[in-house]
């Protein structure tokens, strides 16, 4: 990066943010200009490309439908907004002649969301992409979110252009990922809008052993339409074109937001056994949208559970504490837990489950953690996540026992060799579980400054209100048969 560069991306972090997008102080403008146009000139003399001729480009639906290109002013015109996010020192990207293989047209519905409702980085992401002449939308959780209306956790691009060339247009952006390369464009506050290239399912693997299905390698450019198919779910695989305010649906997903319905594309079963954590990320769907799971998906991931033994094990617990995060932490685990796969995932906690009631404390500590989740806005330490989780099936195995530390420990361990949990995580579940009784009983004061000592508390918090709410629930289930028991001996 020359030292201007480097300079000038200081200057375009400096940039205050305010309602209406990213401003600059005047002098701060004013220099951005002339170092605009000393590159423009620059640019000129050692490409003989005149930012005219970009301007002249179409997009490639403008190209279809015969319409005039954006060359008009009033729709190319970018936004000083725009121009000052451009890496104008780049020479004017070359939309390549790639050949678009002919797609099946999607079904469109116009829907305009809320201005305030669409980042305005992802918004300029798409929209620079789209004058650049390539396609681009948003895509995956933040369309589904919209329209479901919530408020979505991050923005994702997916784009015919490739890295370099996303790279090329915006210099606030850097290349990641080595196996399947995705650019992040990154705005001030370390907000980062992630582009992908649209990528397609892999081919058939040519493997000798057919029922191997589980994908290794998905690293293959496609279309918009292929992109779509590749993806997990129909909620999950809707585009919207910025633009045209219209969402693209190449596989029913909008049918399914209507009917409030998780379906994988194509074959369930298939599709969990190339990648099993789809199994995990639909209860997470599920839970969190409070969707009906279709019963055909439904019965496949019960019937292909035990694939998740082949998931690599860090995606399994980052899985789990996503299915913990979500704020709907007690249907997740209900559901994990219906559809056996709390057996494969966690068999200790499952054990522990059967043998209690169905409003047993666990259930109830859990509810609690999702009260507070949508009190905060914001999930908990992963740490106290794992103690929550763990917090009843460790109490009881290390009951009664001397070193309780070591107990814990022991019953720990087969769960960090199959989840690959993090020794720190693992470590810091241990103690605070280990010291719990003791803080509890008033016996804890050498605990005080152990950095675990606040997330004991918090833990303890938890467990207090879950007592609450299991008191309550049981007072108003027996309100409700004394009730039922005087209409009965009146009548
Ligand atoms: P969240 O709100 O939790 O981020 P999300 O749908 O955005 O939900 P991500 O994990 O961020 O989930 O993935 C982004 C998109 O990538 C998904 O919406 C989906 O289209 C696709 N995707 C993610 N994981 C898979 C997978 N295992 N198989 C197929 N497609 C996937
Ligand atoms: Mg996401």
């Amino acid at each position: 990066m020359s030292s201007l560069l480097a300079g000038d991306w200081h200057l375009v972090m400096s940039l205050k943010r305010n309602d209406d997008g990213f401003r600059s102080t005047g002098g701060l403008q004013d220099r951005l200009r002339r170092q605009r146009e000393r590159r423009a000139a620059r640019r000129e003399e050692e490409t003989g490309a005149s930012t005219g001729a970009k301007r002249q480009r179409r997009t490639p639906a403008e190209r279809k439908s015969g319409a005039p290109g954006r060359g008009s002013r009033r729709s190319f015109r970018a936004s000083d907004e725009d121009r000052r996010w451009s890496d104008s020192n780049a020479s004017p990207v070359p939309r390549r002649a790639r050949s678009k293989r002919p797609g099946p047209a999607p079904s469109e519905h116009a829907i305009e969301f809320h201005q305030n409702d669409i980042d305005p980085g992802a918004k300029k992401v798409v929209q620079r992409l789209t004058r650049a002449g390539y396609e681009a939308y948003l895509v995956g959780g933040c369309v589904r979110d919209l329209l479901v209306g919530k408020s979505p956790k991050d923005f994702d691009v997916a784009t015919s252009a490739r890295p370099e060339e996303v790279r090329a247009l915006f210099r606030n952006s850097r290349i990641i990922g080595r196996r399947f390369r995705l650019v992040h464009v990154l705005f001030p506050q370390r907000h980062v809008i992630e582009t992908a290239t649209f990528r397609r399912n892999p081919p058939k693997a040519s493997s000798a052993d057919d029922d191997d299905l589980l994908i290794r390698s998905d690293n293959f450019f496609g279309e918009a339409h292929e992109d779509a198919l590749r993806r997990d779910f129909t909620i999950n695989a809707l585009f919207y074109d910025v633009d045209r305010a219209r969402v693209l649906d190449w596989v029913g997903g909008m049918a399914h937001i209507q009917s409030t319905t998780i379906d994988t594309i194509g074959e369930p079963a298939v599709r969990f056994q190339e990648d099993p954590i789809r199994m995990l990320r639909a209860i997470k769907f599920a839970a969190r949208l409070d969707f009906g799971i279709e019963p055909r998906v439904y019965d496949a991931a019960v019937q292909c559970r035990g694939c998740l033994a082949m998931a690599a094990r860090p995606r399994l617990s980052e899985e789990i504490l996503r299915l913990m995060r979500g704020g709907a932490s007690q249907r997740s685990m209900w559901l994990l837990w219906e559809m056996g796969m709390m057996d494969i995932l966690l068999p200790e906690l499952s054990a522990y489950l059967a043998d209690q009631e169905d409003d047993a404390d666990f259930w109830q500590l859990l509810a609690a953690l999702d009260q507070r989740i949508a009190r905060d806005g914001e999930a908990p330490n992963d740490i106290l996540l794992g103690a929550v989780l763990l917090a009843e099936p460790l109490a009881e195995s290390s009951e009664g026992k001397r070193d309780r530390a070591r107990a814990i420990g022991r019953s720990l361990e087969p769960m960090i060799e199959r989840l690959a949990l993090p020794r720190r995580q693992a470590d810091g579940v241990r103690r605070i579980l280990t010291m719990a009784p003791k803080v509890r009983s008033g016996r804890g004061k050498r605990f005080q400054k152990s950095e675990f000592y606040g997330l004991t508390q918090q833990l303890f918090d938890l467990q207090n209100r879950a007592k609450e709410r299991l008191s309550g629930s049981r007072r108003r289930a027996d309100d409700s048969l004394d009730a039922e028991e005087a209409a009965a001996s009146k009548g």
